[in-house]
């Protein structure tokens, strides 16, 4: 599990001070206890407390585990001039941007190491370069996967963005053998949302969407090809 940001890397700001980066590590936290508590998986977390982690070493980190999944936690923050936007959205890899947000959010997101000014010339930039590995092709489809039961079980707890489901180029979603998604939480700049991410109540109850989705995941299907791994 990989809660976004931290250190020096705040990630979004609400509008009353509020940070991603500890709204993530405290909804990471309830989802990694909801986890391990039915003894059925082992969460191994890129950060626990407030340190900075670069993108890559995010990434390093769930392959050098070997990792059955990667799941990346996030909260959106929209400009004032965009207008509203509100809930959860779920996100893929993809060389191309499902839509104009899903390319700025990527952007946004990718950002984190500029913001730490992390020597980024020995790290490959381009993430084009890695999706051409066909090796890759099985990790998109479980990522797909994955995704699609998120948003399904995340529908019955949280309030979703219209589009729930997009993709785009994020550097942390880019192990080629390791399933990856990232979730979005919610808007830290809107009102509504803001109120819920900062809730508990809120949070053990998508944490608890998001177990049921992983549980879904790591169930193989009984009849039909593919169903979920291990
Ligand atoms: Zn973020």
């Amino acid at each position: 599990m990989d809660p976004g940001h931290g250190g020096i890397d705040n990630g979004t700001k609400g509008s009353g001070g509020e940070l991603e980066k500890d709204i993530v590590l405290a909804f990471s936290q309830a989802l990694r206890e909801k986890l391990e508590s039915g003894g059925k998986y082992r969460v191994a977390m890129t950060r626990v407390d407030d340190s900075f982690i670069q993108l890559s070493e995010r990434v390093r980190f769930a392959r050098t585990r070997g990792a059955a999944l990667f799941i990346s936690v996030h909260a959106d923050a929209l400009p004032r001039k965009e207008g509203l936007a509100e809930g959860a959205t779920v996100y893929t890899l993809s060389e191309t941007a499902s839509d104009a947000e899903a390319a700025r959010l990527a952007e946004a997101e990718n950002k984190a190491d500029v913001i730490a000014g992390v020597d980024l010339t020995a790290e490959p930039n381009d993430v084009a370069n890695i999706l051409v590995d066909l090796a890759q092709r099985e990790t998109k489809t479980f990522s797909m996967q994955f995704a699609r039961t998120v948003v399904d079980e995340l529908k019955s707890a949280a309030r979703m963005h219209k589009h729930p489901l997009k993709s785009a180029g994020f550097k942390v979603l880019t192990a080629p053998d390791v399933p990856s998604v990232l979730i979005e939480l919610g808007y830290m700049s809107t009102k509504d949302d803001l109120k819920q991410l900062n809730s508990p109540v809120w949070r053990a109850r998508t944490a608890q969407a998001v177990v049921k989705a992983v549980e879904a995941f790591f169930t193989p299907r009984v009849a039909g090809a593919g169903g979920g791994r291990r």
